[in-house]
């Protein structure tokens, strides 16, 4: 049976519980996408209209949607194994997925941990770190960790205790565990002291810090914060003065998202561990992983009372693994990482473009990622949903709705452009056409210029 539109929004609104959704503002207000199909760069709802997909579906689909090739490799790997554990077993896609990744990560990084997705991958290297000093001679005292302001790693209870967006964290702060918050090198004011207060609690309280997490470069959730490359630099030696492990949340910018296969890439340094996700799949699949250093990986030899106590049921899912080796395969054939550079300069030269709009402040841009910030006097009522409020890197949220006003002028004109509160914001795939790209920054441009006139005058 093939269902309407209607009927499909219809079972939507009485049975979906939406993420980060206001459910009840959205089942009285909103009218909301319904996808079914995409092909590329571009979403098609149930009335066959075709919208870019300005976020990747909320950063995944790198490679764009149902690349053939990915589609492929999933059909042939459905016929042969589906699924089986890797707890005493292992298959050929798991094994020479760890080999291929291994390859192009950076250099030391030569073990990887197979779990689901970005919040486990985060997990995975909580718990790594924790039992690595847990069980290493003189270790015990290093158990806490250190985060960034603005910081997101994720969803589950431990990824969310390094969680530094306000927001998020509130209604759960009563059992997340104990993290250190220090500034963000991406929030302007707080730049040279950044440095400062990460150095001097390494100094101070090394004795207590088992790892300091960061998303390198850029902090995604907290609205496409980017700072600069020397950061990274600084923290890996000071981590290395103190016996501090490096934990680099490479979810959201790894895969060529920056314009490099790595964040870390731009400040040409291995952290002590490095979490996969997102583009690791082309997004197709709930597929990630954490990679280790040898250093980190022989902390759990000695018998099975020192191995590492963790793993999911799906781990190194084979239907995963074979997706997972055919995007790498992808981005080596079709140069992804190279083609990126080109379309990045588009975007960039835009952005600094629409900088000069009144009330639009801060334009942004590094690789395949581009954020502006707005700011008009307006307030609303009804918030659509808390996404919204995470654009404030310190704490408290905006309640204003100019993003979502530009969400709506852009779905009118054909692009799904989600915002992050006041934040606009691009990441499409990375391998979006270049015609398709110039359509989308002409819609964001015109979907800011309307919203500005329309309220800000
Ligand atoms: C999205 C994200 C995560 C969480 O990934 P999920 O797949 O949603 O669990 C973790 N870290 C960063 C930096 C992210 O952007």
């Amino acid at each position: 049976m093939t269902l309407s539109r209607e009927q499909v929004v219809r079972l939507d609104k009485a049975h979906v519980w939406h993420p980060y959704t206001a459910m009840d503002v959205y089942v009285r207000e909103v009218d909301p996408f319904v996808i079914d199909r995409a092909q590329g760069p571009y979403l098609f709802d149930m009335d066959g209209r075709r919208y870019i997909d300005a976020n990747a579906s909320w950063w995944l689909a790198s490679l764009g949607h149902n690349h053939p090739r990915l589609v492929a490799a999933l059909q042939r790997q459905a016929e042969q194994l589906c699924h089986c554990s890797l707890a005493g077993t292992t298959h050929p896609q798991a094994a020479q997925l760890a080999a291929e990744l291994v390859a192009i990560a950076p250099p030391g990084l030569t073990r990887v941990f197979f779990s689901d997705d970005g919040s486990t991958a985060v997990e995975v290297a909580i718990k790594m770190a924790v039992q690595y000093f847990g069980q290493r001679k003189g270790g015990q005292g290093k158990r806490r960790f250190v985060a960034l302001e603005g910081a997101f790693h994720g969803e589950t209870v431990g990824a969310s205790s390094l969680g530094g967006v306000e927001v998020f964290r509130r209604p759960f702060a009563s059992v997340l565990f104990d993290c250190v918050r220090v500034p963000s090198p991406a929030d302007d004011a707080c730049f040279g002291s950044a440095f400062e207060a990460i150095k001097e609690l390494l100094r101070t309280d090394h004795d207590e810090i088992a790892a300091v997490v960061v998303e390198p470069i850029v902090q995604g959730a907290a609205g496409m914060q980017i700072y600069d490359s020397g950061y990274l630099r600084e923290l890996r030696g000071l981590c290395d003065q103190h016996d501090v492990l490096l934990i680099a949340d490479e979810v959201f910018t790894g895969y060529g998202r920056t314009g490099r296969m790595w964040a870390c890439e731009h400040a040409g340094i291995t952290p002590d561990i490095v979490c996969v996700g997102k583009g690791f799949s082309g997004g197709m699949l709930p597929m990630a992983a954490t990679l280790a250093t040898d250093r980190l990986f022989e902390g759990f030899f000695g018998g099975r009372s020192r191995a590492l106590l963790y793993g999911h049921s799906y781990c190194g899912n084979p239907l995963g693994a074979a997706v997972a080796r055919e995007v790498l395969a992808v981005m080596r054939d079709e140069d992804v990482v190279g083609q990126v550079q080109g379309k990045a300069k588009r975007i960039a030269s835009a952005f600094a473009a629409m900088g000069a709009m009144p009330h639009v402040s801060r334009p942004r841009a590094l690789g395949m990622v581009a954020a502006l910030d707005l700011s008009l006097p307006i307030s609303s009522a009804a918030s659509r949903d808390f996404v919204e409020t995470a654009s404030d890197l310190s704490s408290h949220g905006y309640l204003g709705d100019a993003g979502w006003k530009v969400y709506d002028a852009a779905r009118r004109r054909g692009a799904y452009l989600r915002p992050l509160g006041e934040t606009i914001y691009i990441c499409p795939p990375l391998t979006i056409p270049d015609d398709c790209l110039d359509e989308l920054l002409a819609i964001v441009r015109a979907s800011i210029e309307e919203v500005v006139q329309s309220i800000g005058s």
